[in-house]
């Protein structure tokens, strides 16, 4: 649909408002070079992660009632965005790190917040992860399961992507991209190589995360756990790849200290009046270390709003 019709048009739930984002060139920030970025945190549920579940949803086995996810944040608030509009009754499983305003947004939406934890293995009964595994199997509820799903990879192949490219018109040198679950980056590469394979895809992580070693070809242990990582950047980096990541489609991966990936959230919103999360400051950041090296446009994508982190990063 065209962008002038979209915009134009009544919706039949909030759901058909999701997508068809904005991009911004980011010409103070990275002045006299062609830096755009999508802006995702425009989405109804305030990430790019509407986009995922609203496709994961479609999916969805007739009759079900009830739908559960693991999330400490934006999957959280997009699912139960999704099931108050479809009447269904939402558990989100949160990890005990999670802020006040995440869970008082998630249930605001009606959803039913379980407090679990996150440094225990997943057979503990009390591990988050697997407190959502059991509400799925005991309830009979359907199970988003972002890290695991094919679905979210394909949501960016099928959504995000063609978006982005009818946007730019095809126009895209580089493609940079923070990597949580990999589904963005996975869905997005795919499509964009597919069209022009000469497109490069860059990955970005907080340090000490294990999708670098994981491109490169060196398992960074014998079990691919990357050990000591640890990041306060939400959303980004993780121990082990997620089986949604597709390395296939990824060039590089390079990795950003927390302190620089902050920084670049306060010169987001100080220079480009664009209050971003800390992911997007990681890429952003990311996009500064690689920018001496890279000639063309660089696209990226800013996953959610700093307003989720005002106390955190601001
Ligand atoms: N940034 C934020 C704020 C996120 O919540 C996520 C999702 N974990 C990402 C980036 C990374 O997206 P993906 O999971 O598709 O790799």
């Amino acid at each position: 649909m065209p962008h002038s019709e979209r915009v134009s048009q009544i919706h039949d739930s909030v759901l058909d408002a999701i997508g068809n984002t904005p991009l911004v060139r980011l010409r103070r920030l990275f002045h006299g070079h062609d830096v755009v970025a999508k802006l995702e945190f425009m989405n109804p549920g305030g990430s790019i992660k509407d986009r995922m579940v609203r496709h994961v949803l479609r999916h969805m086995p007739p009759g079900v009632e009830r739908v559960v996810e693991s999330s400490s944040g934006n999957t959280g608030a997009a699912l139960a965005m999704a099931a108050a509009v479809g009447g269904l009754r939402c558990d989100v499983t949160v990890p005990e790190q999670t802020s006040v305003e995440k869970i008082r947004r998630m249930e605001a939406y009606g959803a039913v917040v379980h407090r679990g934890m996150s440094g225990v293995p997943e057979a503990h009964g009390r591990s988050y992860l697997s407190m959502a595994e059991r509400i799925a199997r005991e309830h009979g509820a359907f199970h988003v399961d972002q890290y695991r799903s094919d679905l979210n990879r394909q949501a960016h192949y099928v959504d995000t992507a063609p978006e982005l490219w009818a946007q730019l018109d095809g126009r895209i040198d580089y493609f940079v991209c923070g990597i949580g679950s990999g589904g963005t980056i996975s869905g997005i590469g795919r499509f964009l190589k597919e069209r022009d394979p000469r497109i490069v895809v860059i990955g970005v992580e907080p340090l000490h995360s294990a999708y670098r070693a994981a491109v490169a070809g060196i398992a960074a242990s014998k079990d691919g756990d990357s050990g000591t990582f640890s990041t306060v950047i939400e959303g980004v980096g993780k121990r082990k790849p997620c089986g949604t990541f597709d390395a296939a489609v990824v060039d590089d991966v390079i990795q950003v200290p927390d302190d620089m990936a902050v920084d670049y959230c306060h010169r987001l919103a100080r220079e480009e009046g664009i209050l971003a999360g800390g992911s997007s400051g990681c890429v952003a950041a990311g996009i500064a270390q690689l920018l001496p090296k890279l000639a063309g446009r660089i696209v990226t994508i800013f996953p959610d709003s700093g307003v989720n982190y005002l106390s955190k990063y601001f």
